[in-house]
């Protein structure tokens, strides 16, 4: 059997860069995880909709980007609660869910396990937010050990808070990269929950 690596994009959806990223895995019949800002699902529900389509999934990253470590813990009850009402609009109902910046605490950890939500960081960090090209954030990534079974990517298909860059082009070249070495490496970018889209 193939093993699987995760691609997964933060931050989105956004109607320019998404479309790519999707348009990038289908081109290598390939699946990834899309943790979402809620707000920006709400407002752009085709993008979700092309995201599930492709079986991609629709996983949560938050209402408003901010660490758990510096809230209270209603705020953070709040924020899923009012993210997972909006991604129901949207037809989601989430399984995945990553913390704005990675950042969990007891209180997101109590809130995943009660809301059947698994709790998602990522083994392999390309800082793509920073602006640097394709190639280089590949070469740091090789720096990380490479690709392997069970490596979870983060990239962003969105500028999020502290994005140094205009754009996410160089996240789609990663992208296009990271699958021509997955297929050459007999590795199956799969989503994060078995890579199927979760439709309410
Ligand atoms: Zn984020």
């Amino acid at each position: 059997m193939k093993e699987t690596i995760a691609l997964t994009y933060d931050d989105g959806p956004d109607p320019l860069w998404t479309p790519r990223i999707l348009a990038a895995l289908a081109r290598r019949g390939a699946r990834a995880t899309f943790f979402v800002q809620a707000r920006r699902a709400i407002e752009n529900p085709d993008l979700i909709e092309s995201i599930l389509a492709a079986g991609s999934e629709v996983g949560f990253h938050c209402v408003d980007h901010v660490r758990h470590s510096e809230r209270p813990r209603e705020a953070v009850v709040a924020d899923l609660e009012t993210g997972l009402e909006l991604l129901d609009e949207v037809g989601v109902r989430p399984r995945a869910w990553r913390a704005p910046w990675g950042v969990e605490t007891d209180a997101t950890r109590a809130l995943a396990s009660s809301h059947d939500l698994r709790l998602w960081g990522w083994n392999l960090d390309t800082h793509d937010w920073r602006g640097d090209g394709a190639r280089r954030m590949l070469k740091a990534l090789d720096a990380q050990g490479g690709l392997r079974g069970g490596d979870v990517i983060l990239m962003h298909d969105a500028l999020g808070p502290g994005a140094r860059r205009g754009g996410c082009a160089e996240t789609v070249a990663l992208t296009e990269l990271l699958l021509g070495i997955a297929e050459g490496s007999a590795l199956t970018p799969a989503g994060v929950s078995g890579c199927e889209g979760v439709l309410a």
